[in-house]
Formats: structure tokens, C-alpha cells, sequence
């Protein structure tokens, strides 16, 4: 038995034990599982999807290990990291708009986070 937490497309989440992740999808693909609060059948996996490498690069910092500070080497640490030069891990640090954008145009994953505001020298 498999346990899979589940969530509607309203955001209730809810467990439900299914006997293989196969039976869970011919189930799904039935629309025989509803949300046990509001009956809806837009269900999905809310914690158990495979853990693939996604498209979406924006880090869950509950789950994600700490991240490495680069400080300012990010720009070439996060290249490094894109084309297999260095180990890959998630890393912060400061880069420059324009670095930033450059890296974006490489197709270097970055992702523009609030900087607390530091007081330069
Ligand atoms: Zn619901």
C-alpha cells in the first residue's frame, strides 16, 4: 500500500491509501477520486510527484537544502554549475542586472530574489 497525499484543484489537501501508484492513476484517469471535502475529481498528487528535474526553477526553500552563498562569484559560479564545470547544488549571491539578464540568455537558470539593502563601504 501506497500512501499519496492528494490535493483538489480548491486546495483541500487530504491522504488516500491506494494499493500501487498504477492503481492510483487508472482511479485518476477514471475520475474516481474525489476530494473528500468538496467532491471534486480535479485531483493530484500534492506531495508524491516524481521528483523530476523540472522546468521551474524556482527553489521551495522549506524543502531545498540551505543554499550555497557565492556572494558575488554567482554569475560565474551559476555558469559553472550550467555547463557541468562545477558541482550542481542551489546557490545565492549577488549578481548585476545585466549579469543577471546575460545569464538568462545563456539559459542559466537565475532567480531575482529581494535583497536586504547594505550599506555600501
Ligand atoms: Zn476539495
Amino acid at each position: 500500500m501506497i500512501k499519496f497525499n492528494l490535493k483538489c484543484e480548491q486546495g483541500h489537501e487530504f491522504d488516500s491509501w491506494f494499493s500501487s501508484n498504477e492503481d492510483y492513476e487508472k482511479l485518476h484517469s477514471r475520475g474516481l477520486i474525489s476530494c473528500v471535502i468538496c467532491g471534486s475529481c480535479e485531483v493530484s498528487k500534492a506531495v508524491m510527484a516524481p521528483r523530476v528535474k523540472a522546468e521551474c526553477t524556482r527553489p521551495d526553500l522549506r524543502k531545498e537544502p540551505p543554499l550555497d552563498d557565492v556572494g558575488r562569484n554567482f554569475p560565474e559560479e551559476a555558469r559553472k554549475i550550467h555547463y557541468g564545470e562545477a558541482p550542481e547544488r542551489p546557490i545565492m549571491g549577488q549578481a548585476k542586472i545585466e549579469e543577471a539578464q546575460a545569464l538568462l540568455e545563456e539559459g542559466v537558470p537565475v532567480l531575482p530574489m529581494p535583497m536586504k539593502p547594505k550599506q555600501v563601504n
